[in-house]
């Protein structure tokens, strides 16, 4: 497949999956139209990369399905001057489409070689306002603190403690929380620093792992 066949499938996921179930932010669209998700698989499975599910990128982990990573990025109503953190780099596809649409992203992942990978493959696709960290993200990323926006793309029990400290005060945050089946959770900070917290709708990620402390 050329270049050219590649923009189609993508053209073509974003029209059937993502618009038709109702995502409609202009700028989340054009980045999932601008990513080109096939090389953030593993190269046998990229002509599956366009596909309607999450796709095996190793370590037991998933790269989440297209839709999903639109819908969330779109909960997160991400701006231009946003400095945001995401935990759970796993392939890096998420923290791309997010760094076409915020000023940088820092994002962190408790598998090493996951970590490397997506580091230099972000850095191979020319993406320089994108930070990756190896870490344990319950501690979230103190000194960049804090955050206008924060995602979690492995699901906690509860959201942790330190990434609530580490949201700017007007800030959101979106996670899958819960064992099992999850929910999808938006925490608002308000400029008091008061929270609101609602539930979206039922998902399924990958659990976040506690780290070696
Ligand atoms: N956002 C990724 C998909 C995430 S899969 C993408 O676009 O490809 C979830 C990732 O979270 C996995 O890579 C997993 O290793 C990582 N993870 C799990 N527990 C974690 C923790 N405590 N801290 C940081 N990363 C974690």
């Amino acid at each position: 497949m050329n270049g050219q066949d590649w923009d189609a499938l993508r053209a073509q996921m974003v029209r059937l999956q993502i618009e038709r179930r109702g995502v409609r932010n202009p700028a989340v669209l054009q980045a999932m139209r601008d990513v080109p998700r096939h090389l953030f698989v593993p190269e046998p499975l990229r002509r599956s990369a366009y596909e309607d599910h999450p796709l095996p990128i190793g370590h037991g982990q998933t790269i989440s399905q297209p839709y999903i990573v639109a819908a969330m990025t779109e909960m997160l109503d991400p701006k231009p001057t946003d400095r945001v953190l995401e935990i759970g780099t796993g392939s890096g596809y998420q923290a791309a489409v997010l760094a076409r649409l915020v000023k940088h992203v820092y994002t962190i992942e408790i598998v090493e070689a996951l970590g490397k990978e997506a580091q230099a493959r972000l850095a191979s696709l020319g993406y320089r306002n994108v930070t990756v960290r190896i870490g344990d993200g319950y501690l979230g990323w103190p000194e960049e603190a804090p955050f206008d926006r924060i995602m979690l793309t492995a699901a906690p029990p509860d959201v942790p403690p330190a990434l609530i400290e580490q949201l700017k005060p007007g800030g959101r945050l979106v996670a899958p929380v819960g064992t099992g089946w999850q929910e999808l959770v938006v925490i608002d900070k308000d400029a008091r620093g008061n929270l609101r917290r609602r539930t979206e709708f039922p998902v399924m990620f990958v659990p976040m792992v506690p780290g070696r402390r």
